[in-house]
């Protein structure tokens, strides 16, 4: 690694260079822009960030489960730079390359089933889902779409209808894009012991009644929730929903844009209950930091769109390809599937430990290197937003990098990249268990 690897802090935090940077920034961009960190980066490198003022923080986010393969991981810097001074653009609608349909190999390959696909790229997570559902409706000549109590899918209007939560995300944004509709999921931690075959009874019931299933173009779901929580549905209940999908001729869609390239332990999310979505949404930890996502899917349904009806000037920009196919190498030639397995067990059993002396951690959940705490008011399920809030400023305080999540904000969510060394993972939760022990 191009950084040592350990946490050094040399000023408080903000020093004073980010925070005359934190100045410039709210008079040149609109406050609609938070950031979770008042430090601005310089560097970053495996799973640290070094901050303008030369502080050195862990980094327990990922940037949002992006760099999955740790931050510039030296393959996909290798491969970024060589591309970079090869070409940059050429749009792949105008004059295509090599690297595009390696990435759509790749992904047809990597992604659940052995079925003949066909992936098409695009830039963002959310510009994927609007496709997935564009591709569901012309393969099914239907319109409606449905979601679940809890998702997010993104922030344009196809996709704010699709998120549940209202703040920040569609607040004063609407009016929303119509035919989307909302089912119960399942919550384990929330739903007072609902098994997964239940809480899918239960929202097929819903769609039967509320939408019918000759309207239902796809049902799209997040494998385990990522906005809404880190939510992982009680087991039974994709395979039951999925079943239904494939009996009456809905497509099913994965949004596995949080979920997807080793982070929950498996390749993707669906892979744990053998799970095969008819169409799969991935972006985030695709390529190690480009802005790269993908819509992979059953050839069937995915040659339903005519000629010219799929694209955009920058889907699969070369520099991203290059660093999607560098990084899915990274993945598979240094183990990360089975190293986010390694930090499951590490963290789960530091949180357990912490849980056991505090009841103020109501539930402990995750898989792989996607993990949470679910706070609540002690002794109770009430959700304590303002501790999460708490814990998590006194970690950015002291140099460690943590993200809140869940629609009551009440969940602190670990996304460390999978490059990430032990002794990193131990110093961040001992600052974490220090946390906990000082707020009240
Ligand atoms: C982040 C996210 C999106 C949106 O991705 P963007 O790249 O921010 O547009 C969609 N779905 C899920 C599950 C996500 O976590």
């Amino acid at each position: 690694m191009s950084l040592e690897q350990k946490r050094r802090l040399v000023t408080e935090l903000p020093g004073p260079r980010s925070q005359e940077l934190m100045e410039r920034k709210l008079a040149a961009v609109p406050g609609g822009v938070g950031t979770t960190m008042l430090v601005f980066a310089a560097r970053a490198a495996g799973g640290i960030v070094v901050d303008v003022d030369g502080n050195h923080l862990i980094d327990l986010g990922s940037g949002i489960a992006v760099t999955t393969v740790g931050a510039s991981a030296p393959r996909v810097v290798a491969a970024v730079t060589e591309q970079v001074a090869a070409f940059t653009h050429t749009c792949f609608m105008v004059t295509p390359y090599d690297g595009y349909v390696s990435v759509a190999e790749t992904l047809n390959r990597v992604t659940p089933g052995d079925h003949d696909k066909r992936t098409v790229l695009f830039n963002s997570g959310a510009e994927a889902v609007e496709n997935a559902v564009k591709i569901a409706r012309a393969h099914t000549g239907k319109d409606a779409v449905v979601v679940f109590d809890h998702a997010y899918h993104g922030r344009t209007n196809l996709t704010m209808a699709m998120t549940a939560k209202n703040m920040p995300y569609k607040h004063g944004f609407g009016p929303f894009a119509p035919e989307v509709y909302r089912a119960p999921g399942s919550y384990p931690y929330r739903d007072n012991g609902l098994d997964g075959r239940a809480a899918a009874a239960r929202a097929i019931d819903q769609i039967e009644k509320q939408i019918g299933a000759d309207n239902l173009a796809a049902c799209v779901i997040e494998p385990i929730q990522g906005e809404g929580g880190f939510i992982e549905p009680a087991e039974g209940f994709l395979p039951a929903l999925a079943a239904w999908c494939r009996a009456n001729g809905v497509v099913f869609v994965a949004d596995e844009v949080q979920t997807g390239f080793a982070r929950t332990g498996d390749m993707f999310a669906c892979d744990r209950e053998k799970v095969i979505p008819d169409l799969i949404v991935t972006a985030k930890g695709i390529a190690g930091g480009l802005p790269l996502s993908a819509v992979t899917g059953r050839a069937e349904i995915m040659e339903a769109p005519h000629a010219g009806g799929l694209g955009g000037t920058y889907g699969g920009n070369p520099l991203a390809c290059a660093a999607a196919l560098a990084a899915i190498e990274t993945i598979e030639a240094d183990g990360l599937v089975a190293r986010a397995r390694e930090i499951e067990a590490a963290v789960i059993s530091r949180l357990r430990r912490l849980q056991v002396e505090d009841n103020r951690l109501g539930d402990v959940r995750g898989r792989g290197a996607m993990l949470a705490v679910e706070l609540v008011r002690a002794g109770t399920a009430e959700p304590d937003p303002r501790l999460a809030r708490d814990v998590a400023r006194y970690a950015h305080q002291r140099g460690v990098i943590v993200l809140t999540c869940g629609t009551y904000g009440n969940v602190l969510r670990f996304l460390p990249p999978l490059s990430i060394s032990d002794d990193l993972l131990d110093d961040a939760f001992d600052v974490l268990a220090a946390a906990f022990g000082e707020i009240r």
